[in-house]
């Protein structure tokens, strides 16, 4: 069961509590040029992202928030909160720059980081008097690349001495949960809502990762705090959305988390807008949000008449993305609706009776009709060339009377 942790508005966004699982990203623009920053803003945002974060690491930087905040109200983007990112600098940037601090819905610090060299904490200490003075919340991410090595060597020192002592590697964990928590508390001493804290345990190794925010959720269980959920640097392509979703499954399901984010490193020229995607399809997938239609599609064999079969699977895909913003003005519910695509009589009839609408095509050596079944129930057997324009039009007509 999902851990009820305290909720959060940002900009009109709920987080925490029972609120769905919200998706954020980041911007890799440099901030200082705020068109092309408030730019892929809105991209991410086009794509499903529900809160953008920017990294704030200079003055230009800092000069720039408002500059790119007017520029999403502008052009229609009010709604979308932006997060500024703070490491090393970020106090005297809040400090300097209170039109940044005012402008920016909730700010990232790194616990790690933002008393880098010194034994105390009045960087943190301002940090939390500018978001308390200016009613942000602010998410305290520790991550194990930059974690507080003064407190690493002291647990590491503690552990030396312990009967049995931990690996290097639960020592490293121990120290982030510790430092975020830590953390928060300090911030709670200094006046900070327990609401308004958001934690995150970041590090990029699959299983520590699910370690770390294992042992952060107990031992907040007495006293949660909103979870931002992450692996970081999980890498590009392939690579990075399999550990991602690998990751973020496991501690999803085990009731872990109320926003995510997908690090993906984008190859050049790929869209950084993909990682909103993955998060999307890995809500989808585990049931806990709805997008759009989910279309199930088995993966083909030596049974199945391949190109027919996957162009078939393909073009019902196309059709529902082309569709889709038509679709959800008119029929809002439409993004909960289920697809069957399948390739023979092996599974197919019995996949497409858990669908809302579905087609079984015959596999080789198959009679060459093509049955459709409509919430469970077969409703006609289609033939001929046009087997997939049958099918379209059927999923159209399904979807104004089903839906509206
Ligand atoms: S449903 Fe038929 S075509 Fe699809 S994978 Fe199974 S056996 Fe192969």
């Amino acid at each position: 069961m999902r851990l009820k942790t305290p909720k959060v508005t940002i900009r009109g966004i709920e987080m925490g509590g029972t609120s769905p699982i919200v998706i954020q990203s980041m911007t890799n623009t440099d901030t200082a040029d705020a068109k092309a920053t408030a730019t892929q803003c809105m991209e991410l945002s086009d794509k499903g992202s529900e809160i953008v974060r920017i990294t704030v690491n200079n003055e230009q930087a800092a000069k720039a928030v408002p500059k790119i905040r007017q520029l999403l109200d502008d052009s229609g983007y009010a709604s979308l909160p932006l997060v500024g990112d703070f490491h090393f600098n970020g106090h005297k940037l809040l400090r300097e720059y209170p039109k940044c601090a005012e402008t920016l819905d909730k700010y990232r610090i790194n616990p790690g980081n933002s008393d880098y060299g010194s034994t105390e904490n009045k960087n943190f200490e301002e940090i939390i008097a500018i978001a308390m003075e200016n009613d942000k919340p602010v998410r305290i991410g520790a991550n194990w690349g930059s974690i507080d090595q003064r407190f690493l060597t002291e647990m590491m020192n503690k552990n030396a001495k312990m009967i049995k002592p931990k690996s290097d590697k639960e020592v490293i964990i121990d120290t982030l949960v510790e430092s975020a928590l830590r953390s928060a508390e300090n911030g709670e001493k200094l006046g900070l809502k327990n609401n308004k804290i958001v934690l995150s345990v970041k590090m990029s190794v699959v299983p520590d990762v699910i370690a770390a925010y294992e042992l952060l959720h107990q031992r907040m269980r007495e006293h949660p705090y909103i979870l931002h959920l992450g692996l970081t640097e999980a890498g590009s392509g392939m690579q990075g959305l399999i550990a991602s979703s690998a990751a973020l499954a496991v501690l999803l399901n085990k009731g872990i988390g109320d926003t995510i984010r997908i690090s993906l490193t984008p190859k050049p020229g790929e869209s950084r807008s993909r990682e909103v995607e993955a998060c999307k399809i890995l809500l989808q997938s585990m049931g806990y949000r709805h997008f759009k239609p989910q279309v199930t599609s088995c993966p083909g064999c030596g049974r199945t008449e391949s190109d027919f079969f996957q162009d078939l699977a393909q073009q019902v895909n196309r059709h529902i993305a082309k569709k889709m913003a038509e679709w959800k003005k008119k029929y809002p519910r439409v993004a909960e609706m289920k697809v069957a695509v399948m390739g023979c009589i092996v599974n197919g009839p019995g996949e497409s009776k858990h669908a809302d609408i579905a087609i079984s095509l015959p596999g080789k050596m198959e009679a060459a009709i093509a049955p459709t079944y409509i919430q469970g129930k077969f409703h006609k057997n289609l033939t001929g060339e046009k087997i997939p324009e049958q099918f379209i039009k059927l999923l159209e007509k399904f979807v104004k009377s089903c839906y509206s």
